[in-house]
């Protein structure tokens, strides 16, 4: 079980499976959706993702068919999803646990911010991998 959580504390999670290989999105919105010069994200199975308690979370469509979804009361980013997906994107920066998982690469390289220097040993992809 990994568990996460916002920043005030009203947005509470559960994973009871898998957290896939971590992934450094770049992209203009996941920068604007953050406020930082990435988003550490990873997919986990919508029947493996439960909210705790009776929360409704915000949801913005950042793109046709994706939605972003955030504590309507501090604005942490909790997960995006596609439309016709099973599973979610989860927006690491929530979690409370350490993960088990591996980071992968970093994906739309193209969109970086350029007052950020890229200095890892992972791939780098200029759009999604
Ligand atoms: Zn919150
Ligand atoms: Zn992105």
């Amino acid at each position: 079980m990994v568990t996460g959580s916002c920043l005030c504390g009203n947005v509470k999670y559960e994973i009871s499976g898998e957290v896939g290989d971590i992934v450094h999105c770049h992209c203009k919105t996941c920068r604007k959706a953050h406020g930082s010069a990435f988003s550490s994200i990873a997919g986990v199975k919508d029947s493996d993702f439960k909210l705790v308690g009776d929360v409704k979370l915000g949801c913005y469509e950042s793109s046709p068919g994706k939605n972003r979804y955030f504590c309507p009361n501090c604005a942490t980013q909790i997960y995006a999803k596609k439309d016709g997906t099973k599973h979610i994107v989860l927006r690491l920066g929530s979690l409370d646990d350490d993960l088990k998982s591996k980071e992968l690469n970093h994906i739309w390289v193209s969109q970086k911010a350029n007052w950020y220097t890229l200095n890892s040993n992972l791939p780098e992809y200029l759009e999604f991998e």
